[in-house]
């Protein structure tokens, strides 16, 4: 298996990159009864002893033996004085002193550099978990570090038994079974299914349960085990020849230590120059195809197979890979090499989000809801235009409030006509309530901008997740220039409504006809008596109350207005007359007025707030933040994004890397 180790070595440096599970080398799995020589063929592939072998029943847990290549120990000492670098890291294992040794999980921190001690282990820790020739599906992982392996994973499994002996349970047949299927049933696993030339081999469970699980036989080889052992007279050339059981990838015979060479401790490298010998005596015309020796190479042969179909696999996984790292790096920007330039640039991009934004421009148009330059036109003409709308022009203002006015407004003088003085006082009462709603318009575009803050930083300037201090400054910075304006705006809607107030203008184009219609009728009214009654009718048919039998007389409306007043009392004809013309004169005028304001504020609003603050934003941010003793602390990475620019740029590294090596295995040609 030599010759595959340089190659398989670079290639795991590509596992490892994309990730180990995407492909992986295939785990050898043996198979058989017991006592067929399992242990005995895994020892002879990795060339050591470590394994219990014997007869009975030895393997009695899944041993999950995993070879791991790892430099000579020269070259290590050499990596690590030189300190290396670190990427390999993983590969120098600085403080191990020895060529070769092994660990357990089970007892992770603990270093076997002696062989017998590792199949020690293994003895004392199967029977920790199991007692007097019980078996248990808990595997027992071992790892071996080596220069002479290759890395990949072998299974050894208990033996297939029919008797249970010792404390073995009623359905150890069945147990076992489950066992090893469980590990040959996995599409990765090469199934090497190991049986004695001196038994049967139409009666072999290993190749019966390796054909449930593979019917093809695409992933099963045959090892025919104790070819020395066979009675005098017999040979397994017909076996051999796959006369009696074809199998598709191969059979190959093999001839390991017999328990005499165990206890005589025999190499291994002796006992496959004897196997030689062995062969070339007994099977000369297939001595080339059968050995430890040969085996080795078939599985190689099969690992190189199976590497050539993944790597078209691999390749494109590679391709993509690399394709996603590159835009994820993309987009983590470069590092900041001019601090200066960094921070104007997202300052001025962040400026031009928020104005975009405002002005409907922005790349990242929301879909989902109203957001920007549309919410402030939403709110100055559905929110605050019908605020205004539904304003009753007389509400909060019942015939009795008018009436009071109209006498306060007289003095002790019985007037003949409605006193304009009581008109100026109540509209002005009635506009007044038009302030509190355009207040609460200016509060509405102040929040909505301080929510296209959120908006940019959150959509638009990408780049300003990476420096979170800044983006805390600049939101800092646009609120506080917001909230500036916000009294300022205020005084000057407050203002709007103030200068209504100041100057009731009468001579009003719009008004002036109403007054003089009002004013005539007024007159009309006072000399006619009851014109009231017919203005009313004219004009004002909706409110139209009709006639009222037994009106009080102006004398008893006096009195009543002193005392508490009952809603249901009736008013004189004279009282109704006057209060009906005030009442017009003042919906005529607030009217006027309404329209006025619900003109004026949402300009005074864009005037004083929105484009101040879309003038000003960017001088405003570059004023406060484009300072030297500041960029430094405003332009520090978050940790997160430096990280993790970093691991995707050693990803990237090693996928170029991984690119690179796939291609010249595709140019070598070794198969
Ligand atoms: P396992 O139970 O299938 O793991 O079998 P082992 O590897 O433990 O071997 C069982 C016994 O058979 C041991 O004593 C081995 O030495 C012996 N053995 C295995 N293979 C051969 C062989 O090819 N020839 C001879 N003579 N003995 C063998
Ligand atoms: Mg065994």
């Amino acid at each position: 298996m030599e010759t595959l180790i340089p190659i398989i070595n670079r290639l795991q440096e590509v596992f490892l990159t994309v990730g180990a599970e995407i492909i992986q080398l295939p785990q050898i799995v043996v198979v058989g009864s017991q006592s067929s020589g399992k242990s005995s063929v895994l020892e002879s592939l990795v060339g050591r002893d470590f394994l219990p072998r014997g007869s009975g029943i030895v393997t009695r847990r899944p041993l999950v033996l995993q070879l791991v290549n790892v430099p000579p120990l020269e070259e290590r000492r050499r990596q690590h004085s030189g300190n290396g670098d670190k990427h390999n890291s993983q590969n120098n294992y600085p403080g191990i002193k020895a060529e070769e040794w092994g660990t357990f999980l089970h007892c992770k921190n603990q270093i076997f550099t002696d062989f017998c001690e590792i199949r020690k282990e293994i003895e004392e820790e199967t029977d920790r978990s199991t007692n007097n020739k019980g078996i248990s599906p808990e595997p027992i992982n071992l790892k071996i570090y080596s220069p002479n392996v290759l890395s990949l994973t072998l299974v050894d499994l208990p033996g297939i038994t029919k008797v249970p002996v010792g404390d073995q349970p009623e359905d150890i047949e069945t147990q076992v079974q489950e066992m090893i299927l469980s590990y040959i049933s996995n599409p990765n696993s090469l199934i090497l299914c190991v049986s004695p030339a001196n038994s049967d081999l139409a009666t072999s469970d290993a190749l019966k349960l390796a054909r449930e699980v593979d019917p093809d036989g695409r992933r099963t080889l045959l090892v025919v085990s104790k070819l020395d052992l066979m009675d005098a007279g017999t040979d397994a050339l017909e076996v051999l020849l796959g006369r009696i059981i074809p199998v598709r990838l191969g059979i190959i015979g093999v001839v390991n230590r017999s328990q005499h060479d165990l206890n005589t401790q025999k190499s291994v490298a002796d006992s496959c120059k004897d196997e030689q010998v062995f062969l070339q005596r007994y099977y000369p015309s297939l001595a080339s195809r059968c050995g430890s020796r040969y085996l080795a190479r078939t599985l190689s042969r099969l690992l190189m197979h199976h590497i050539r179909d993944c790597l078209p696999e691999l390749k494109t996984r590679v391709t993509v890979l690399t394709a996603q790292y590159q835009s994820r790096l993309n987009s983590y920007g470069q590092p900041v090499e001019d601090q200066s330039a960094t921070l104007l640039q997202i300052v001025t991009k962040f400026a031009t989000d928020y104005c975009n934004t405002i002005e409907g421009t922005a790349r990242h148009i929301q879909t989902s809801e109203l957001c920007g330059g549309a919410r402030i036109c939403y709110i100055f003409h559905e929110t605050f235009g019908r605020t205004l709308q539904s304003i009753d022009p007389l509400g909060g203002l019942n015939e009795l409030d008018v009436l009071t006015a109209i006498r306060n407004a007289t003095g002790p003088r019985p007037a003949l006509f409605v006193p304009e003085v009581s008109f100026e006082l109540l509209v002005k009462k009635q506009i007044k309530r038009l302030e509190e709603p355009s207040l609460r318009c200016v509060e509405l575009v102040h929040e909505e901008l301080q929510r296209i803050i959120q908006h940019c930083s959150a959509y638009s300037t990408q780049e300003l997740l990476r420096f979170p201090k800044l983006h805390d400054s600049i939101v800092e910075v646009v609120t506080s220039l917001l909230r500036k304006r916000l009294p300022i705006t205020n005084e000057m809607v407050h203002n709007l409504v103030a200068i209504e107030l100041a100057y009731i203008n009468t001579k009003h184009p719009d008004f002036t006809d109403a007054a003089q219609v009002s004013a005539s009728v007024n007159s009309q009214q006072a000399e006619a008596g009851d014109a009231g009654k017919r203005w009313k009718n004219e004009k004002m048919p909706s409110e139209d109350k009709g006639p009222v039998p037994g009106f009080g007389s102006p004398t008893k409306a006096i009195n009543l207005l002193d005392t508490a007043v009952p809603v249901s009392r009736k008013l004189s004809t004279r009282e109704q007359r006057d209060c009906e013309v005030i009442q017009r004169l003042i919906k005529c005028y607030f009217l006027i007025v309404r329209k006025s304001i619900q003109d004026s504020v949402p300009k005074t609003v864009m005037h004083f707030l929105v484009n101040f603050v879309k003038e000003h934003l960017q001088s405003e941010l570059v004023g406060q933040l484009y300072k030297q003793p500041l960029l430094q602390e405003l332009l520090i990475e978050s940790q997160e994004t430096a990280q993790q620019r970093t691991e995707v740029a050693q990803m990237l590294e090693a996928l170029k890397k991984a690119s690179n090596i796939i291609s010249e295995i595709r140019e070598t040609q070794l198969w």
